[in-house]
């Protein structure tokens, strides 16, 4: 195993590079194509218990991350982890397995055989060296616009079971191809146009941003389609805003459920009684990991599914909120209990972000209602200061804070929060 770094910022996590934070490292599990098998999901929630905080989290690459796991313990961890299948021969491999698929494909669709085939084309791609650190990929049907807004640089459309669109991130263009060779083909000319811009702006100093960033009106002159593909005018709209979109819980067709993690985050022990249930239902049922905050469970849950949400009324899905303190070694206050408290008192249909600082990591956009942590000259000792945010984001300036109110006041007089008409 390579040696892991602990304390690169900038980068999504992996478990062979776990990422420093203030509870411990955090070490993010990806599941191969986004699936765990049920023994596999039982066993994750037993390492998150043995080695963790105890708690799972579910990432927005539809990954799931134990956190809180000492420095002294990851090597144990990691061994497990490889044991289950779910761990990388090496960190290059690591990083670039940054695959979404759609949750909701179904054997037969040719999204699963396109993803593999992706990930086996890109794990032994040359040329891909000094991609953005966060570089990813989407694989899926067009038509889903929760998709359309997950977090990928470039998008694979499965057309119609047999031609299949790529497009750039943001990109009204997409590069057509017959078929799902001519696809990957076209994949690796993006990836490998992306990573040589990456690498000239790091040589210029720059920071690299990632394709949205560095494209340009004329990229589609340099990037040659593979023969049998042309350049068109994409059939899916870019999805440009910082919206997060996502289905609503509850039972879906082909008899699946989709479960939500109270803002992202799962007791592993209600993992473990998910797993066990599916398990306990007989064949290969396994749960699928989302980008959206939720599992899709190949059959029925448990008829008590503990903290998992399956009401798509439940106000929690309107709220977002970071780790905060501990957890974050940036973080100016505790966020988790005051966000699921004061999501019990949101007006109808209203959204909230509680950020421990201004960096906002857990919504990147504009929510109807923000609480930023502020820093203080002198603290309260104990009741941390929140910016109250009407329609925008996390770091939004001064000028456009409404109010600043104590964690202890928002907690006694929750109308504070009463929506700006
Ligand atoms: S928003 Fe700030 S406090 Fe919250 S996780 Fe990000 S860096 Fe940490």
């Amino acid at each position: 195993m390579s040696n892991p770094s602990f304390a690169i910022k900038g980068r999504c996590p992996g478990a062979l590079q776990p990422m420093a934070s203030g509870d411990g490292l955090i070490v993010r599990v990806r599941p191969p194509l986004g699936r765990l098998s049920a023994a596999q999901a039982l066993r994750v929630a037993e390492l998150a218990q043995q080695y963790g905080s105890g708690v799972l989290e579910l990432s927005t690459r539809a990954n799931v991350q134990l956190r809180g796991v000492a420095p002294a313990q990851h090597p144990a961890l990691l061994q497990a982890l490889a044991a289950q299948g779910l761990l990388d021969t090496d960190a290059r491999s690591e990083s670039l397995r940054c695959i979404v698929l759609d949750p909701f494909w179904q054997p037969g669709d040719g999204l699963q055989a396109g993803a593999l085939a992706l990930q086996q084309a890109v794990l032994g791609a040359a040329g891909l060296d000094g991609l953005p650190a966060k570089f990813g990929w989407a694989v899926g049907l067009p038509g889903r616009p929760a998709l359309a807004a997950v977090s990928a640089d470039v998008r694979l459309w499965c057309a119609d079971g047999q031609r299949w669109w790529l497009q750039p991130d943001g990109q009204a263009q997409t590069i057509a191809c017959p078929d799902l060779d001519a696809a990957l083909a076209a994949a690796l000319a993006l990836a490998r146009w992306c990573a040589a811009q990456a690498r000239a702006r790091r040589a210029q100093g720059l920071h690299p941003g990632r394709m949205a960033r560095l494209w340009s009106a004329d990229a589609p002159q340099h990037i040659a389609p593979p023969p049998g593909c042309h350049w068109q005018a994409s059939p899916v709209a870019p999805h440009t805003a910082t919206e997060m979109l996502a289905p609503p819980p509850g039972a879906q067709p082909q008899g699946h459920w989709l479960l939500a993690a109270p803002l992202g985050r799962i007791p592993a022990a209600d993992f473990a009684r998910l797993a066990q249930a599916l398990a306990a239902q007989g064949g290969d049922a396994g749960l699928r990991i989302t980008p959206w905050r939720m599992v899709l469970a190949e059959g029925a849950p448990p008829a008590d599914v503990g903290r998992w949400i399956a009401d798509a009324n439940d106000p929690r899905l309107r709220v977002w909120a970071c780790s905060g303190a501990p957890g974050c070694d940036q973080a100016l206050a505790p966020t988790l209990a005051l966000a699921e408290e004061l999501a019990l008192h949101l007006p109808p249909g209203a959204q909230l972000h509680v950020a421990g600082c201004a960096k906002g990591c857990a919504h990147p956009g504009a929510t109807t209602l923000a609480l930023c942590a502020q820093a203080e000259a002198a603290p309260a000792g104990g009741d941390p200061l929140f910016a109250l945010i009407d329609q925008g984001r996390a770091d939004a300036p001064a000028q456009a804070h409404r109010a600043y109110h104590r964690a202890s006041a928002l907690l006694a007089q929750p109308a504070l929060l009463q929506c700006r008409p």
